[in-house]
């Protein structure tokens, strides 16, 4: 239903996974007709509240940066948990190979130590393929992220846009959301 110059959506527990489904259909048509976004629910859902959000931020470059803080946010929220296990600043992976290999994936023979890393810290601290990175080690104990698995992320990006999160690491923000601005998939 549009109305008030506002496309509103109903959904609760019953229908919520037919509608979500929908969520591209909901961007495309909200950023073309230039509507604003609602969802009519009892439900108390963030990422309902994220999708809402994100639709009604008409700035591309600001949506691109509200959802791409809202991942690396719950990321960050995982990986302090260590479940790398660092211990001494050594991780499981080379604990496993009874390494005394320093600073995990950081740091590795061919590339040499991450020009972020600094005394065993992380001085960038805002790159999503490092974060969404998990070694074969901590994928057979079940330890992997995909962007799929956020809902903003699923449906806001594209498959290429997908990919540069993925795959640019050791790379700043900055960096990032420009390349994924050169690539965006909401187009009007
Ligand atoms: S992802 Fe794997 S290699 Fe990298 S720090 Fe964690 S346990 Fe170590
Ligand atoms: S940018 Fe990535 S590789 Fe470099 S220190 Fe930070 S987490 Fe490690």
């Amino acid at each position: 239903m549009i109305k008030n110059n506002t496309l509103i959506i109903n959904i609760n527990n019953d229908n919520y996974n037919k509608i979500i489904k929908k969520t591209r259909r909901y961007i495309k048509l909200c950023d073309k007709k230039n509507l604003k976004f609602k969802y009519e629910t009892d439900l108390n859902n963030e990422e309902l509240k994220d999708i809402e959000k994100a639709i009604n931020i008409k700035d591309k470059k600001e949506r691109i940066e509200f959802i791409y803080d809202k991942i690396c946010l719950d990321l960050d929220k995982k990986i302090n948990t260590n479940y790398c296990e660092f211990e001494n600043d050594i991780c499981i992976k080379y604990r496993y190979k009874n390494s005394n290999h320093k600073n995990g994936c950081c740091e590795c023979k061919g590339r040499g130590k991450c020009k972020y890393l600094i005394g065993s810290t992380c001085t960038m601290k805002t790159c999503m393929a490092c974060k969404l990175f998990t070694c074969k080690t901590l994928r057979k104990k079940g330890i992997k992220h995909n962007i799929n698995d956020y809902i903003i992320g699923k449906y806001f990006f594209t498959r290429k846009q997908k990919d540069i999160l993925r795959y640019s690491f050791w790379t700043p923000k900055e960096i990032v959301i420009d390349r994924l601005l050169k690539n965006e998939y909401v187009k009007p």
